[in-house]
């Protein structure tokens, strides 16, 4: 489709009344800007939207959503516009952005913060370490605070503070009726449970409260790095190391060709690594006695784990995952490193033909699984590891190869899938969002879609249908 293709069903007159209201940007295909902003993050996933509601405030977001009943076109919600299966943007239909809405305000006696939709990790990081406070999140800084926490959040300090959703306090959410709804624990704590994991499906959030807890602002932290052919070894001896280590570490397994950036030595560089990178969040001290094994295992052909400002550390990945490449990605939890699954995993990570594939094994467990499995719409937190199997290429040279690499290999790790994260999903089904949630909490979202938006007005989305 084209930008010319989209128009011509538009109501007009709506469209106008909105235009003259807004104290945001309405962009037609024909407005300056609208290429820029029509664009999101997975650079596979091209749509020409009939309108681009960038909204300025609330008050934007309630008179988009009734442009958007009005005018009768399909409504897509975006934030950060990193969803892999581009569930922020559609073609012919109107797009409500709130990526304008970029305010965090920081109460360092509290130990609480409030961000906007449209703030990205980063940038809540950068107000909140001032203070030598954080916010589990994930662990790219480009990435949308509003979709990660409404699908759960998992990252670099969830085995000590567990998920984004756990230190959520409250949200403000514009409903399909285009009315501003508080839920927290004490207010619709129906929806507040229900936006802990399956958010994007009752409403638009405007605004997220978390608790903070302290961090660095220096950590012990990065990776340490063995040839991928070690991989089997290394992943044995991984899966003993992590049974032992406080909560204070979190670890992320990746295989990769190592990328050619300047703390790689030049003959790293398109070689393949199996990497472990740890996070610490407590003292330094600590972070190196609870490294030290990991780091003296084998034959690590480099060791950047290292004291690093936080927010460093937090934006390692960025280089790996920019804007615009294309991505593909599969996704599984599993409920621990078993001989099977680490011969599976090092099996098809030598098969990996692009330099940019980069796929990440999230160690799980700590504060994450002791939040009661009934206390918030997520699923999964028994499991021991997420795996999300990503392939990526610059542009559509070689991307089916790379897709199709993925696939198989999560084929082949199927009778080890447990649950799945519901922010990994691609566009795959009805029975794999019941996966993503269990069969009794995708039952009791259902309940809640009827009662929040029982026309499904917010369908562009991990879709949990009122009926
Ligand atoms: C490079 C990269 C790294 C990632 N790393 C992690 C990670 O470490 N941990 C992790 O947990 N996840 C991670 N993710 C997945 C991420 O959580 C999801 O892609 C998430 O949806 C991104 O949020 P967004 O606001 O950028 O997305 P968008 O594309 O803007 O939105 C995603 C979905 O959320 C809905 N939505 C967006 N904003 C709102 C809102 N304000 N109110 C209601 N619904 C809304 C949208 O309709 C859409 O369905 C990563 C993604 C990328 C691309």
């Amino acid at each position: 489709m084209s930008a010319t293709a989209t128009r011509g069903a538009l109501d007009e007159k709506a469209l106008g009344e909105l235009e003259a209201s807004f104290r945001g940007e309405v962009l037609r295909p024909e407005s300056p800007g609208y290429d820029h902003h029509r664009r999101i993050w997975n650079g596979s996933i091209d749509r020409f939207p009939a309108v681009i509601a960038r909204c300025a405030g609330a008050a934007d977001v309630i008179a988009a959503v009734r442009f958007g009943r009005r005018s009768g076109l399909p409504v897509a919600v975006r934030s950060g516009g990193h969803s892999f299966p581009g569930h922020s943007s559609v073609d012919g239909g109107l797009v409500i952005d709130l990526s304008p809405m970029r305010g965090v305000r920081v109460d360092p006696e509290a130990r609480t913060a409030r961000a906007q939709a449209g703030v990205l990790l980063g940038e809540l990081d950068r107000e909140t370490q001032a203070f030598g406070l954080a916010v589990p999140a994930g662990i790219v800084t480009h990435t949308g605070l509003a979709g990660l926490t409404l699908g759960g959040g998992i990252g670099w300090l969830m085995r000590k503070y567990g998920l984004t959703i756990d230190q959520l306090l409250s949200v403000d959410v514009i409903t399909a009726d285009g009315e501003l709804v508080r839920a927290s624990a004490d207010t619709n704590a129906d929806l507040f449970w229900g936006v802990r994991g399956a958010g994007g499906n009752f409403g638009i959030v405007t605004d997220f409260e978390f608790r903070l807890n302290p961090l660095g602002p220096v950590v012990l932290a990065g990776p340490i790095l063995w040839r991928m052919e070690d991989s089997p070894d290394v992943l044995r001896f991984y899966r003993e190391w992590i049974t032992d280590v406080p909560n204070e570490l979190t670890t992320i397994v990746v295989h990769r060709k190592a990328p050619p950036l300047p703390q790689i030595p030049p003959e790293l560089h398109g070689e393949r690594v199996v990497m472990v990178i740890s996070c610490y969040a407590g003292t330094v001290e600590d972070g190196e006695r609870a490294v030290r094994p990991m780091r003296q295992f084998g034959a690590p052909v480099l060791d950047l784990c290292q004291p690093k400002p936080f927010v460093e550390h937090q934006a390692m990945f960025d280089p790996s995952f920019p804007q615009g490449w294309w991505y593909y990605f599969r996704s599984c939890d599993v409920a621990a490193l078993s001989d099977e699954v680490i011969d599976i995993v090092a099996r098809n990570a030598l098969q990996m033909r692009s330099p940019l594939t980069a796929f990440p094994i999230f160690q799980l467990g700590g504060a994450g699984a002791h939040v009661g499995e009934d206390e918030t719409a997520f699923n999964g937190r028994a499991a021991g590891h997420t795996i999300n199997i990503n392939a990526t290429t610059a542009t559509a040279a070689g991307f089916d190869e790379e897709r199709e690499w993925s696939r198989n290999f999560w084929s082949e790790l199927a009778p080890h899938h447990t649950s799945v994260y519901v922010n990994f999903l691609m566009e795959e089904g009805e029975d794999r969002i019941r996966q993503a949630y269990g069969a009794a909490r995708y039952d009791r979202l259902k309940a809640l879609k009827r009662t929040y938006d029982p026309e499904n007005f917010f369908r562009l989305n991990q879709n949990i249908p009122p009926g």
